[in-house]
């Protein structure tokens, strides 16, 4: 039976009514798949990024036992989670997934002062989401006591193993009663998070939301493009985005319907004949809706995915992505709506940058670039209006209706001359065309750099590179034709070396390029170039290096294949 709704899932009614709520109007895949176990009570490991719905995912469940009765005097439940940001994020959410419940719910973390900590945890708390440095430090304190613990949950283990948490993580599973619910996700499964998966979990259920195979042809053909925004620039984003397409046909999907009531009010404020569309409307107002937009009395259909289910409309031009889609397959299916019978379609994609790795599962299943762009300044804007203005200029001068101007262009013209009267008046109708005067959105890079532990760093002082290895006699001369002193990279920053240089002509642009053109980085994101006579050094975020160094490794600099490597004396 294909589980396709919260109720299905067999959660409380008090749980599904927080959802409905919310504006949630069905389950994503990650939920689907991952409730039924975990309300079982079966371990779990799970593939999932952020954007799927994991955090609902894993604390439904919870709660669900929570509000069974499951309470005690310490806490039940504990999700560990890479940063604050994350935990204080994952707290606030499953607070508000617990309100009807009234689960409580504490977020602990470094940085910040312990003793409201101590005392929220002296006076009982259900469900601790914390940093494994503050969570450690709380057990050795005896403050945190998880004898009665039933489940924990490993959030993004991924970074949490990067960020040097393993000690801290193993550590904490071995003070965990050993009759509890092991739940783990991770936007990557590495193999030290198999393994760690294996020691710690008995007979777990493996779900993954991203499915590897691609079904032939089902991608249609549609110029794909994404923008990556703050959540709050959102908006404003899709505002410029929509000012700037002009589509004449749309659906912007959206997730919750409170994000497609907001949205379509704002949008219609802006002019737009934009139309919600969701599950809590009544299906008189959804026929409406959708007569609406078939007699291209509407252009723009604001809509979660279940109300746009089913719905065929021919002449849509444009797929608005206002969300990263919950899963790949649901990217597939929104801009299989456009770009029908051989037509041109255009899918455009807001992502915040936390969703980049969903944006690359879904160019892993669709097997197509998603062109990543800064969302258009008012310049950008302005520039695509030319056209407007011009037309709008032709048209006035094939009427011929000057009425009421004449005398007033006569004593223009005498003073300042044709050309001048002429430039002043094309200049006026373009500030016309223009939006109001409304500030750019700011870029967001694709992949800021990594936060940092939010605890002291103790035995986990960073990796320093050793010198050993390649030899450093490169010989003297090139030594001394580079840098006086090679400057370590800059925080959130680590340097590329390239093996080759001046004497293979090596210019910046060629780095550029080759960085550019074969990792997801884009020229602005590469950060300072040094070209000494037989190497050279390229700062790229640290985030990315890894991936960079892949894709350079495989394609050639100056046509020929150098040795790429992160540079050791950084
Ligand atoms: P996560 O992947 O847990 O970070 O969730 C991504 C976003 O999706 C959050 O803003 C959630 O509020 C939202 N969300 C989670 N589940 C659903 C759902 N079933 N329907 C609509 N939105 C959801």
């Amino acid at each position: 039976m294909e589980l396709s709704t919260f109720a299905d899932l067999a959660l409380r009614s008090e749980l599904v009514d927080v959802l409905s709520g919310l504006g949630y109007e069905e389950p994503t895949p990650i939920q689907r798949e991952a409730i039924p176990p975990l309300l079982e009570g079966r371990d779990l490991i799970g593939q999932a990024a952020t954007g799927t719905g994991k955090t609902a995912a894993f604390a439904l469940p919870l709660l669900n036992r929570l509000a069974e009765g499951d309470r005690g005097k310490t806490p039940s439940a504990l999700v560990l989670a890479p940063t604050r940001e994350l935990a204080v994020q994952v707290a606030e959410a499953v607070t508000r997934y617990g309100a009807t419940i009234g689960a409580r719910v504490l977020a602990v973390y470094g940085g910040q002062p312990i003793t409201p900590q101590l005392k929220a945890l002296q006076k009982g708390v259900d469900i601790v989401v914390g940093t494994p440095g503050r969570v450690v430090d709380h057990l050795n304190r005896g403050s945190l006591k998880l004898t009665d613990l039933k489940v924990v949950v490993l959030d993004e283990a991924d970074e949490m193993f990067d960020m040097g948490f393993a000690d801290e993580i193993e550590a904490i599973l071995a003070a965990l009663p050993l009759e509890r619910q092991t739940v783990l996700f991770s936007a990557t499964m590495p193999p030290k998070i198999a393994r760690m998966a294996r020691k710690h979990q008995k007979n777990a259920v493996q779900i993954q939301v991203e499915r590897e195979k691609a079904v032939a042809g089902e991608a249609p053909k549609v110029t794909q493009t994404g923008h990556l925004v703050m959540r709050h620039d959102k908006p404003a984003a899709l505002a410029r985005i929509l000012d700037m397409h002009q589509p004449p046909s749309a659906i912007v999907f959206c997730r919750t319907r409170e994000e497609v009531d907001e949205l379509s009010e704002g949008l219609k404020a802006r002019g737009y004949r934009a139309e919600p569309l969701h599950g809590g409307m009544s299906q008189e107002q959804r026929d409406r809706v959708m007569n609406r937009l078939r007699n291209q009395t509407a252009d723009l259909l604001i809509a979660t995915d279940v109300a746009a289910r089913g719905l065929d409309v021919d002449h849509l031009t444009h797929v608005v992505n206002y969300n990263v889609p919950p899963a790949p397959e649901s990217y597939v299916h929104r801009i299989g709506r456009v770009g029908r019978a051989g037509r041109e379609g255009v899918a455009i994609t807001l992502a915040e940058p936390r969703e980049r790795r969903m944006l690359e599962a879904i160019e892993r299943l669709t097997g197509t670039k998603i062109a990543l762009s800064p969302v258009p300044t008012r310049a950008d804007l302005l520039a695509s209006r030319l056209e407007v203005t011009r037309t709008a200029l032709v048209d006035v001068l094939d009427s011929g209706q000057f009425e009421g101007v004449q005398a007033m262009v006569d004593t223009l013209v005498a003073a300042h001359g044709a050309d001048k009267v002429a430039l002043a008046a094309a200049a006026l109708a373009h500030r016309a065309a223009a939006p109001a005067d409304e500030a750019d959105i700011p870029e967001v890079s694709a992949r800021p750099p990594r936060p940092v532990r939010d605890d002291a760093p103790r035995t986990y002082a960073p990796k320093t590179y050793a010198t050993a290895g390649e030899p450093r006699s490169r010989g003297g001369a090139h030594q001394r034709t580079g840098p006086p002193e090679r400057k370590p990279a800059r925080e959130g920053w680590a340097k590329l070396y390239v093996g080759a240089g001046r004497a293979a002509n090596v210019r910046p642009q060629d780095l550029v390029g080759a960085i550019a053109g074969e990792s997801h980085l884009t020229g602005k994101q590469i950060g300072s170039i040094e070209i000494t006579e037989r190497f050279s050094l390229v700062e790229v975020p640290e985030g990315d290096i890894d991936e960079v160094i892949k894709a350079l490794r495989s394609s050639v600099i100056k046509g020929r294949k150098a040795i790429i490597r992160r540079d050791r004396d950084a």
